[in-house]
């Protein structure tokens, strides 16, 4: 990757909930454009050995144990991070959750527990690190979205308000920020085989056929599957693209 584009040699890259799923993709994608990894997640014991798999990639790698809903802890991964890596040239804001009961029996408590892990985490973790970013003179933010940015979702309200609300937020903060060189885009990614959505398998009668039926490329995607999008999002070949949501959905949000 010398010389290209999407080189990530010497950049320092943080990936909230990247200790497995879809942000353990886009990590793995991140290490092997040549960018030193930072894998932040609640279970210590799962982002060591994350950031251990990222290391035989052949990339620096460090594990760091944060609750995004947090701004203490989060304030204390951004400082072990440029307390260990000297940097942070790549945000990207993956952690998520969702809880799966349509709104009238949905709890506040639950309401507020998806908003604050999907949302209001990335503007907590957005927020901390832009003045590294700005000092620095640029960088990358990248916040996943879903299906559920764009459509819907009769059975976790909470959740599609959330994804619904990245998008705006990444608009807002690539508005605010540009002028310091930092790029804020949004992937929305289709139907990804993890925990999250093998549990959503078996608490939604029929989501498995449903996925399969509306996609075009027939399949469920899988956790390699966003680490092209990533890598361009995070690299200079993305240089101009700003504000935007870019599905990794096999064709799903097409029809
Ligand atoms: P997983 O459940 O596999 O991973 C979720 C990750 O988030 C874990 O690494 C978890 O780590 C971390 N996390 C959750 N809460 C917190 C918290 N409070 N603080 C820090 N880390 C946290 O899910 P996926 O990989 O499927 O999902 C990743 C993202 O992609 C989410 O934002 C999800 O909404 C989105 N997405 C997923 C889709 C799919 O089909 N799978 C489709 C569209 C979007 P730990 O428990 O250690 O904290």
């Amino acid at each position: 990757m010398q010389n290209s584009s999407f080189d990530l040699t010497g950049k320092v890259a943080i990936v909230t909930g990247g200790n497995g799923g879809i942000g353990l993709g886009m990590a793995r994608g991140l290490a092997r454009a040549g960018a030193s990894v930072v894998i932040a997640g609640r279970n210590q014991e799962k982002n060591e050995s994350a950031a251990r798999e990222i290391e035989a990639i052949g990339a620096r790698a460090m594990a760091v144990t944060v609750d995004v809903t947090d701004n203490a802890s989060v304030a204390a991964m951004v400082e072990a991070t440029l307390a260990q890596m000297g940097r942070i040239d790549i945000l990207i804001n993956n952690a998520g959750m969702s809880v799966r009961q349509p709104a009238h029996a949905l709890s506040l408590d639950d309401w507020q527990t998806v908003m604050n892990t999907n949302l209001t985490s990335a503007f907590i973790c957005a927020k901390a690190v832009y003045p590294a970013m700005k000092q620095a003179g640029g960088g990358k933010i990248i916040n996943i979205g879903s299906m559920t940015s764009i459509f819907g979702a009769a059975y976790a309200p909470a959740y599609a308000a959330s994804k619904g609300g990245i998008v705006q937020f990444t608009k807002s903060i690539a508005l605010s920020w540009a002028a310091d060189n930092i790029q804020a885009n949004a992937i929305l990614p289709g139907w990804i085989d993890t925990a999250l959505t093998r549990t959503a398998r078996e608490q939604v009668p029929g989501l498995n056929e449903n996925v399969l039926n509306r996609t075009p490329a027939k399949r469920w995607g899988n956790i390699d599957d966003l680490a092209g999008a990533a890598v361009f999002l995070a690299s200079p070949a993305s240089d101009f693209v700003t504000g935007t949501a870019i599905p990794v959905d096999g064709g799903y949000s097409a029809q």
